[in-house]
C-alpha cells in the first residue's frame, strides 16, 4: 500500500501553483463582483497543457488519470479561485470522457483537440426544470428527421452557457414509458450551441458569479447524426461513465477551496490582536480551525483512495460519493468557521473568505445532492430498501 503523492503528482501540483499564484484576490473579487468570465486564467492553464491532462495523448491530451486530474483541480480551487477558478475549466477536464469512452474516431478527432487548446468551451445540458435529480424524467425531446434530429426542451442551471461554443446535451428520443427501463431512449448529442435556435437565460445566483449559470431554453434545434455520441436510447448509460469521475473531482475542489479559507483563518486569528493577544490563542476560535483541518485532510485522502481505485479499474462509487460528501461539507464548515475567526471582518468583502463560503454551498447541492449520495450507499453499501 502507497498512499503518498508521487514526484509526478508534486510536480502537478507545484506547477499549477505557480499558474494560480499569477491571480491573486484582486483578480478573482472583481471577476466576482463584475460577473465575468475569468478568460485571462482559462487562457493560462490552456496554455499551460491542463486542459488535457485526462484526455487521449493522440487527441493532444496527457492521458494521465483521475488521481491527476484530482490533484490538478484541488491545485486550482486552492489557489484563491474557489469555485470560479475551477469551474471555469472542469467541464474540460473530465466532461468529454462520454465522448472519448463512447464516440467514434471521426468524432474524437474533430471535438477533443479544439476542447484541450482552450480554443472551444462546451457546456453540459443535463438538469432540467420538470425533472430535478429523477434524470430519466427529463423532457427534452430529439425527434428523427432525414439526416440528423430536430431539439425541443429546456435545460436549467447550465453552467457557463453563456461562454460555450457546444453543448453536451441529454435528450429522449423514446418517452420513458416506452422502454423496458426508464433509462432507455435516452440519448446523448455533441453539438454547437446554435444561438438562433437556442436562448441563453443567465440566472442570479448566490456565488461563483464569474461562472454563469443558466436557464436554456432549445427551439427546434437542428442536431446532424455526426454529432449524436454512441447509439441512440443509450446515452443515459454513457453518461454513467463519467459520474465518479465527476464527483471525484468536485470533492478534490471543495477540499482545495475549504483548505484556502482554513489558511486565511488561520492567518488573521494569528495576527488579530484582542484583549491583549491573538485571537487564535483562545480555544474557541483555534478548535475549530484545527478540527476543520483534520475533516479537509480526511476527504482529501478519501477523494484520492475513490480516484485511485477509479485509475485501478475498480468499482469506486460508493468511495467517490462519500468523498464528495465530506468534502463538501468539511469545505463548508471550513469556511463558516473562517468567517468567525474573522469576527466582523469575515463579512467583508476584502478579506475573502464569504466569497469562499458562498461557493462552498456548491458542492452541497451539485452535481447531485447530499440526499441521494445517502440514498446511494444506504442501498448499495448497506442493503437497505431503495428509497426513491
Ligand atoms: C452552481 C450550479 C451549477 C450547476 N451546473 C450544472 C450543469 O452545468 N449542468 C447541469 O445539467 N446541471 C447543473 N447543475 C444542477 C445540479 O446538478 C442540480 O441542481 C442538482 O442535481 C439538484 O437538482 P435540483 O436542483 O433539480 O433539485 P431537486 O431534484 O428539485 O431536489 C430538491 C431537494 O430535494 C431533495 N430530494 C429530491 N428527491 C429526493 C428523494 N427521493 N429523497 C431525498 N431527497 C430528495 C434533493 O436532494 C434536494 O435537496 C448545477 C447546479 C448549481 C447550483
Amino acid at each position: 500500500m502507497d498512499i503518498l503523492l508521487s514526484d509526478e503528482h508534486r510536480a502537478i501540483q507545484e506547477s499549477v501553483a505557480r499558474i494560480t499564484a499569477r491571480f491573486g484576490d484582486d483578480y478573482w473579487s472583481e471577476c466576482d463582483r463584475e460577473a465575468r468570465f475569468p478568460d485571462a486564467f482559462h487562457k493560462a492553464m490552456a496554455d499551460g497543457g491542463w486542459l488535457g491532462i485526462a484526455m487521449p495523448v493522440e487527441y493532444g491530451g496527457s492521458g494521465l488519470g483521475v488521481t491527476e486530474a484530482a490533484i490538478l483541480m484541488h491545485t486550482v480551487a486552492k489557489g484563491g479561485g474557489g469555485y470560479a477558478a475551477a469551474s471555469s475549466i472542469h467541464l474540460n477536464i473530465f466532461g468529454p470522457h462520454a465522448i472519448v469512452v463512447h464516440g467514434n474516431d471521426e468524432q474524437k478527432r474533430r471535438i477533443l483537440p479544439p476542447l484541450i487548446r482552450g480554443e472551444e468551451k462546451a457546456c453540459f445540458g443535463v438538469t432540467e426544470p420538470n425533472a430535478g435529480l429523477d434524470t430519466t424524467s427529463i423532457e427534452t425531446f430529439a425527434r428523427r428527421t432525414n439526416d440528423g434530429y430536430i431539439v425541443k426542451g429546456r435545460k436549467i442551471w447550465t453552467t457557463t452557457a453563456q461562454e460555450a461554443d457546444k453543448i453536451l446535451l441529454l435528450t429522449r428520443t423514446a418517452k420513458k414509458a416506452d422502454g423496458k427501463r426508464p433509462s432507455d431512449g435516452m440519448t446523448l448529442f455533441y453539438t454547437t450551441l446554435d444561438r438562433s435556435k437556442v436562448e441563453v437565460r443567465r440566472i442570479p445566483k448566490m456565488g461563483r458569479a464569474a461562472v454563469d449559470s443558466n436557464t436554456v431554453f432549445i427551439d427546434d434545434l437542428f442536431v446532424p447524426d455526426e454529432d449524436r455520441i454512441g447509439e441512440e436510447g443509450k446515452g443515459f448509460r454513457y453518461l454513467l461513465d463519467s459520474l465518479n469521475p465527476e464527483r471525484i473531482l468536485i470533492a478534490a475542489e471543495a477540499v482545495g477551496l475549504g483548505q484556502d479559507a482554513l489558511m486565511r483563518g488561520a492567518k488573521y486569528a494569528r495576527e488579530r490582536v484582542v484583549f491583549g493577544r491573538p485571537v487564535g490563542q483562545n480555544q474557541g476560535i483555534q478548535h475549530p480551525l484545527a478540527e476543520s483541518w483534520a475533516y479537509l485532510e480526511s476527504a482529501w485522502w478519501m477523494t484520492l483512495r475513490a480516484a485511485s481505485l477509479y485509475d485501478a479499474k475498480q468499482p469506486c462509487g460508493a468511495e467517490a460519493n462519500a468523498a464528495k460528501l465530506l468534502a463538501a461539507r468539511a469545505s463548508f464548515e471550513a469556511c463558516t468557521r473562517s468567517i468567525l475567526a474573522h469576527g466582523g471582518m469575515g463579512y467583508a468583502r476584502e478579506y475573502q473568505v464569504e466569497r469562499l463560503f458562498r461557493e462552498s454551498m456548491i458542492p452541497r447541492i451539485a452535481p447531485v445532492s447530499e440526499q441521494l449520495i445517502l440514498s446511494f450507499i444506504g442501498e448499495n453499501v448497506l442493503g437497505l430498501p431503495k428509497s426513491y
